[in-house]
């Protein structure tokens, strides 16, 4: 494409119509429709139930910008761009296969790498074919596509290695750390504004580039593997504002449009974690939170305490004589793969008459939707599922409670201690209900490492050990005691 064209808006003005080529029009056309595809996808995605049509309508935007890009004038060639379709394709087909549901946020994290990449690339490219000839304006484009898009390349690397356990998950901190990365970044602006300055400049273009590398390593370094979601969603905003600037300097606005939504949803999607988790966004990145427990530690403070110790048998006889039922899935249920098991069980209490429903927490698992995801592989129905908002008064009239690997979003040390870490963060009031059954392996805390007075509760039944096995043996139990 052209890069000395002016930048066009989305819908061109009738004089600029009269003369575009039919080409030209029909493109300019199938870009206004898969903008609005793409905005409709994004409202789709933001509820459960819309998730489904949003993606459908996203993939059909997608597929109309491709084809219509292909239409291009520019476009003269395409083996090349077959060539990367076909291994493209191959790839995504391959990944989609294999990758199980709770591997999501390690595979969102390695597409990012290589959409980071691919929109860096191009950027090395445009610099390298037109350097005498670019406007200011878009060496500065090319310059901030480049860094972003190196930085989006390797931080998604380290977010990926450190949620895959190759990369070790716990803050890797040393001093003065944030001043050096706050520095390469403005060293890395700095740099951009002397190349606008001077276009010809290739080693200041090539430092860019370096600080973009060297920064996506040293800014994900420090961060808890366990907050690799934020990170990963504020990398994909990274990716979309790359995307963004590469529109600008190819001149295509559907890039620009599709660039801008994907970084200001990216970003969005990253504040509202940190809010659900009730921290800010800077202790996420600068706090080094989220350091790995000891798997063979009890949280602090809770050594020697008594707990109810119970069997699968003692469970199953609380659920025979209960009329309602919440289950609250958390990460332990991802972990164990324990999803099936648990419709299962709820099926088998629905035939008894009982009343099921699925309490789900914003932030249960470790990535947004993590629990919807899981649960709809599962076949649970949408209607069965409440947010905290929508289920926080029924618990004080159910006769039990499942938590299903669950651990701090029904801690209520978030209600009422000042000095926990998760203090603030919305909890269910699972303390409420008439009993609470405890699905997990041990007495461990959960990802934020602080102590769960609710397991040790008068009313609360603990029952140690692999909730997939353990929701089995239940179902099992219930069959017994019919
Ligand atoms: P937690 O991490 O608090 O607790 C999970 C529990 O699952 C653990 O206590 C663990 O106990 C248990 N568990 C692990 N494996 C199994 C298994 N095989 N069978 C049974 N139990 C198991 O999870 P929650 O979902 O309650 O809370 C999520 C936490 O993650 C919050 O603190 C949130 O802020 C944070 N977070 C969430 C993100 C998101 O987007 N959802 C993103 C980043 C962080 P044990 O080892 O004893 O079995």
């Amino acid at each position: 494409m052209n890069p000395h064209a002016p930048i066009q808006a989305v819908v061109p003005s009738p004089e600029a119509v009269a003369t575009m080529s039919p080409t030209a029009i029909v493109l300019s056309l199938a870009y206004i429709v898969a903008a609005v595809l793409f905005i409709l996808c994004l409202r789709g995605l933001s509820s459960p139930d819309g998730a489904r049509r949003g993606l459908v309508l996203g993939e059909i935007g997608m597929l109309l910008a491709v084809v219509a890009t292909l239409l291009h004038k520019d476009v003269v060639r395409y083996e090349w761009i077959l060539a990367g379709l076909v291994l493209g394709s191959g790839i995504g087909v391959a990944i989609s296969a294999w990758i199980p549901m709770t591997k999501m946020p390690e595979r969102i994290a390695f597409s990012h790498a290589f959409g980071g990449l691919a929109t860096a690339l191009v950027g090395v490219a445009e610099y390298l074919r037109e350097v005498d000839g670019l406007t200011y304006f878009k060496v500065g484009a090319l310059g901030f596509e480049t860094f972003l898009g190196f930085l989006t390349f390797t931080g998604s690397i380290m977010a990926y290695g450190k949620l895959q356990g190759v990369i070790t998950g716990a803050p890797v901190t040393w001093k003065g750390q944030n001043f050096l990365n706050i520095g390469l970044f403005f060293g890395a602006l700095m740099a951009i504004g002397l190349l606008v300055y001077d276009r010809s400049q290739q080693q200041v273009f090539f430092g860019i580039a370096s600080t973009g590398l060297a920064l996506g390593v040293m800014a994900v370094l420090p961060i808890g593997g366990a907050d690799m979601p934020v990170v990963i969603s504020l990398l994909n905003s990274y990716a979309g504002l790359a995307a963004c600037a590469t529109g600008f300097a190819l001149n295509s606005q559907i890039l620009i449009i599709s660039g801008a939504l994907d970084g200001s949803s990216g970003l969005l999607l990253s504040l509202l974690m940190s809010k659900a988790m009730n921290r800010s966004f800077a202790n996420v990145l600068f706090g080094a939170f989220g350091t790995v427990s000891d798997p063979g530690q009890p949280a602090a403070g809770q050594a020697g305490k008594s707990y109810n110790e119970a069997t699968v048998e003692d469970a199953a006889a609380v659920l025979m004589a209960s009329q309602s039922v919440i289950f609250i899935p958390g990460y332990g249920m991802a972990v164990s793969q324990a999803q099936h098991a648990v419709r299962d069980l709820a099926a088998s209490l629905e035939r008894r008459g009982v009343d099921v429903k699925y309490a789900i927490h914003p932030v249960a698992g470790r990535m947004p939707g993590h629990m919807n995801v899981l649960l709809a592989e599962a076949n649970v129905s949408y209607d069965k599922l409440f947010d905290l908002d929508n289920i926080n008064d029924d618990f004080a009239r159910t006769d039990a409670v499942i938590v299903v690997g669950a651990n701090d979003v029904v801690n209520p040390a978030a209600k009422k201690d000042t000095s926990s870490p998760i203090y603030g963060m919305p909890v269910f009031n699972v303390e409420q209900s008439r009993s609470v059954i405890v699905l997990k392996r041990s007495m461990n805390p959960g990802f934020s490492g602080v102590e769960n007075e609710l397991f040790f509760q008068p009313n609360t039944m603990m029952v140690l050990g692999d909730a997939k096995k353990t929701l089995l043996s239940m179902i099992s139990a219930l069959k017994d005691g019919h």
